[in-house]
């Protein structure tokens, strides 16, 4: 199963994408938490991601493709994989395209889970992060409002969105999101 997971900050990525990947006992691939690592041990990806995140920037598209062409080459992803927090951006996802196509790879389904932006703020502020601050945090949906929306249209046109009402809590939105994983394999 190739799945990837589409989320403004505090929508739940990360918990479901977790719990989703033991579900179906493939690798997370998490941007965010790889780009966190890489700042806090000081790599050279991590050098260079560094100002962005931490004013709550995108990473330049190039950095981001050239990690997930390495990523996606290595031998545990090649029976599946969840990616969580890319693409980001339209020019990513169509770089995952291209990617998927050259390695010979499709996608099952991206993930959406929508959740209102109060409780976005709301929940991202909870988690206290440095990159949690709450301009930061502010700065971050805006970014996923302009960047990040037009790629569950870009899904969406090609019938590999599915929707999932994010603002329950995290035992139902995860019997949702296998629920419909599930439906729509078996069909
Ligand atoms: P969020 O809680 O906003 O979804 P993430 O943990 O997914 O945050 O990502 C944290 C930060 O890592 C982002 O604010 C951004 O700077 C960077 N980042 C993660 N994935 C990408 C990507 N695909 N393209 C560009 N930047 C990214």
């Amino acid at each position: 199963m190739r799945l990837i997971i589409l989320g403004g900050p505090g929508a739940g990525k990360g918990t479901q994408g977790q719990r989703l990947c033991q579900a179906l006992n493939i690798p997370c691939i998490a941007t965010g938490q790889v780009f966190r690592t890489a700042i806090a041990e000081k790599t050279p990806l991590g050098c260079k991601a560094a100002p962005y995140v931490e004013r709550g920037d995108l990473v330049p598209d190039e950095l981001a493709i050239e990690f997930m062409r390495d990523r996606l080459t290595q031998a545990d992803t090649s029976n599946g994989w969840l990616l969580d927090g890319y693409p980001r951006t339209a020019f990513q996802a169509e770089e995952l395209n291209f990617l998927l196509e050259d390695l010979r790879q499709t996608l099952d389904w991206a993930i959406w889970l929508d959740a209102p932006v109060a409780m976005m703020m709301e929940r991202s502020l909870a988690r206290s992060r440095d990159d949690d601050a709450p301009e930061i945090v502010r700065r971050r949906l805006d970014l996923f409002h302009q960047r990040t929306i037009p790629i569950v249209e870009f899904y969406e046109m090609r019938d590999r969105l599915l929707r999932i009402d994010a603002s329950l809590d995290a035992d139902t939105v995860h019997a949702d999101v296998l629920a419909q994983v599930n439906a729509t394999q078996n069909g």
